[in-house]
C-alpha cells in the first residue's frame, strides 16, 4: 500500500535522504563508551547488518572526539553525533559524521556568556563547513526552562511545540535548510499530539520520530508502535528511532522493530488505538548510550520489572535511565525515579530526591515507596 507523505523537504544524511517521499529511514545509537573503538566499531557493524540508514553515537569529551576518528576510519556507515552541553566539540568532530543533533534545552546554559541564538549559528556554520544535515532534537525531559515558564503548568506540550518552531526559525533566517527536527516524549500519545501540531504548522520540515525511554519489549516496542501507527499512517515522519533498553548485544532488535513497524503500518495492518492512556504500572527506561555509568543498569531495569509485577494494576510510573546527564530531569516527571550513578543509585518520587542506594540495596528500597504509593491510592 502507498502511504500518504507529507511533502517535506529532502534532507542528505551521508548517503541517505529524507523527506521528499524517499523511503523513512531507520535509525539507533550506539550503547557502547565510544571511546572503546572496537566495540563501538562492532556496534555500529551489527546495526547495518541489521539494516540501520543512520547510526548515532554521543561524543562528551576530548578522548571521544579521538575515539570518532578511529572509529570513522573503520566505518562508511552514515554517522550522526549526539552533543550536549558540550557544543563546542562540533568543531572537531563534524568532519568526521555527516549529521549533528543538539538539544535546544541543553544550549541555554551559561546563557550569559554566550547566547543561544550564537551557539546554534556556531553550529550551523560548523555543520555547513563540513558537510552535515542537523536535527534540533526536542526532548520533553529536558526543556528549556524559559520556555516552560511561558505555558501554564500542566501544559508539556506548547514549550515544547515553541522551542523547536523558534529554533526553526531561527535556521531559516540563517539560510540553513539541511536539518530536521524530533519532538520526543516517553508518552505515545504526547509524542502523537506533539508530531500531528508541529507538522500542521511546518509540513515541510522533515521529522525524525521516536517515543523516548519507551522501555523494555515488549512494552517499549507497544508504547513506539501506537505513536508510529498514528503518525506514519497520516503522512507524518521521515526517520524514525525505536528507543530500547535492551542487553548491548541485542541493539540491533531496535532496528528490526522499526522496520517491523514500518512493514506493518505499510501493508494496513495498524492495531492500536488512539484513546491509549496509563492505567497500569508503567515502566519507563532509557535505551542506554556512551554515558551510562554503570553496565548494571540493564540488568537493574529488568529486575525493576521482574520486582514490580505485583503492582501491575496500578496507574504508577517508574523511570530507571543510566546516567547523571539526563536522569535527574528525564526522571521528575515519574512517580519514582532512579538514576544510576557509578556505584549507587538515585531514587526519586516525582522531583524530590529521597537518597542514594547501593545497587545491591535499591530494589527493596523501591519496593517500600512502591507500597507507600500503593497503600495512599487504596486508601483514597
Ligand atoms: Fe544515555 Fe543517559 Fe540518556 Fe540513558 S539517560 S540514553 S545513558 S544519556
Amino acid at each position: 500500500m502507498e502511504l500518504p507523505r507529507n511533502p517535506t523537504r529532502p534532507v542528505r544524511i551521508g548517503t541517505i535522504t529524507i523527506g521528499d517521499n524517499n523511503p523513512v529511514a531507520v535509525q539507533s545509537m550506539c550503547a557502547t563508551h565510544t571511546r572503546d573503538v572496537g566495540a563501538t566499531v562492532k556496534q555500529i557493524n551489527d546495526l547495518i547488518k541489521a539494516g540501520a540508514d543512520v547510526v548515532r553515537i554521543a561524543v562528551d569529551t576530548k578522548r571521544d572526539v579521538e575515539a570518532l576518528i578511529e572509529i570513522r576510519q573503520q566505518t562508511q556507515a552514515n554517522l550522526s553525533v549526539d552533543l550536549q552541553e558540550n557544543y563546542r566539540l562540533a568543531k572537531t568532530v563534524a568532519p568526521h559524521v555527516d549529521k549533528i543533533r543538539y538539544n535546544p534545552g541543553h544550549l541555554y546554559h551559561h546563557e550569559r556568556q554566550k547566547p543561544w541564538q550564537d551557539k546554534v549559528k556556531f553550529l550551523l556554520e560548523v555543520a555547513g563547513e563540513n558537510d552535515c544535515a542537523v536535527r534540533i532534537g526536542v526532548n520533553g525531559g529536558s526543556v528549556d526552562p524559559a520556555k516552560a515558564s511561558q505555558f501554564s503548568e500542566g501544559d508539556s506540550i506548547s514549550p515544547m511545540l515553541a522551542s523547536a518552531l523558534e529554533h526553526c526559525e531561527l535556521l531559516d533566517t540563517l539560510g540553513f535548510i539541511r536539518y530536521c527536527v524530533s519532538l520526543k516524549d516517553s508518552d505515545p500519545t504526547k509524542v502523537i499530539e506533539l508530531n500531528q501540531r508541529f507538522a500542521a504548522e511546518r509540513p515541510d520540515i522533515p521529522l525524525h520520530l521516536g517515543v523516548t525511554e519507551a522501555g523494555m519489549p515488549p512494552e517499549g516496542v507497544i508504547k513506539t508502535r501506537i505513536a508510529f501507527e498514528q503518525l506514519i499512517s497520516r503522512g507524518i515522519g521521515d526517520t524514525i528511532r525505536v528507543s530500547l533498553t535492551l542487553p548491548f548485544d541485542r541493539k540491533g532488535d531496535e532496528i528490526e522493530a522499526g522496520r517491523q513497524i514500518l512493514a506493518d503500518i505499510a501493508a494496513g495492518r495498524v492495531r492500536s488505538v488512539v484513546d491509549y492512556g496509563l492505567k497500569s504500572l508503567n515502566i519507563i527506561s532509557c535505551p542506554s548510550c556512551s554515558r551510562v555509568e554503570n553496565e548494571a543498569f540493564i540488568d537493574l531495569a529488568q529486575e525493576v520489572k521482574a520486582m514490580t509485577e505485583y503492582a501491575a494494576d496500578y496507574a504508577v510510573t517508574i523511570a530507571v535511565m543510566g546516567c547523571r546527564v539526563n536522569g535527574p530531569g528525564e526522571t521528575d516527571d515519574a512517580d519514582l525515579g532512579l538514576w544510576c550513578g557509578p556505584k549507587a543509585v538515585n531514587l526519586k518520587r516525582g522531583s524530590k530526591t529521597l537518597g542514594s542506594y547501593s545497587y545491591h540495596d535499591i530494589l527493596p528500597r523501591l519496593k517500600e515507596e512502591l507500597d507507600i504509593i500503593i497503600s495512599e491510592r487504596t486508601e483514597t
